[in-house]
């Protein structure tokens, strides 16, 4: 081995050493696998409890049908049936289960950034079964309130879209549209009151980058959708032409 190379090896060695000293070697879910960046942070054993979102699903809105529905029947909910969303149509790669809400939950609040490349994986999955590359302009991720974002320190719906620009080559737009009202998180509230809360929720600074374009909306995850159909309902007033809307998982129910 001649020297530059032996430097090398030597050098890669303390780079890893370096890693495994800043960032856990062992599943940041189980704490007892192995995992590696690559993967994630996360196991081959936790991976293998996600439920991939299979068909029959609301053809709009991805929300789950009965289980005896038959396999290739595609049908919409009784909730885009009564009042059809802002977006066209909203995908995702698995089921919402409690694997999932427990990284989204350390991903968001615990600081562990980390697993932005697990869920950022999934996100991508999601993309790669759901849309054509080539029919989109651009991937805007649902925006947190600037004052959230600074208790936050990071917006997790950016962080995955980021992600997803990489992966897919469509280019990613921040900044343009925009939360401007501080609105009470919409888990806590009934329907209606969740329609209200989100009213004046978001604004979109430059219409024409907007017009007559089509858009991959991307958020975290999907559960009652309102979020997501209302800042779609804002994008489209802005003359956005379709939007699609891309999460890590999808809730169960409406
Ligand atoms: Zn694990
Ligand atoms: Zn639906």
């Amino acid at each position: 081995m001649n020297a530059v190379l032996a430097f090398n090896v030597k050098l890669g060695r303390i780079c890893l050493a370096l890693q495994h000293l800043f960032y856990p070697n062992l599943c940041a879910l189980c704490h007892s696998h192995w995992a590696i960046p690559q993967w994630g942070y996360v196991c081959e054993d936790c991976r293998s409890k996600l439920d991939p979102l299979t068909f029959p699903f609301c053809e709009v809105c991805g929300h789950m049908g009965p289980v005896n529905l038959e396999k290739s029947i595609s049908f919409k909910c009784s909730q885009c049936t009564l009042v059809h969303p802002g977006f066209d149509y909203a995908r995702a790669a698995v089921k919402t289960n409690s694997l999932i809400l427990e990284v989204v939950h350390k991903f968001k609040y615990s600081q562990k950034v980390y697993l932005k490349n697990f869920l950022g994986s999934l996100l991508n999955q999601a993309a790669d079964r759901w849309i054509k590359k080539k029919d989109w302009e651009m991937i805007i991720p649902i925006p947190l309130h600037p004052v959230h974002q600074r208790k936050r320190g990071f917006n997790q719906a950016e962080c995955l879209a980021r992600i997803l620009s990489k992966h897919t080559k469509i280019p990613l737009h921040l900044n343009n549209l925009q939360r401007v009202k501080n609105t009470l998180p919409q888990a806590c509230l009934e329907r209606n009151d969740r329609l209200k809360n989100l009213k004046g929720a978001f604004n979109v600074k430059d219409k024409e980058l907007i017009r007559g374009s089509r858009v991959i909306l991307v958020d975290d995850i999907l559960t009652t959708g309102t979020t997501c159909d209302y800042a779609s309902r804002v994008l489209k007033k802005a003359g956005a032409d379709y939007i699609c809307v891309l999460t890590v998982s999808r809730g169960v129910y409406h």
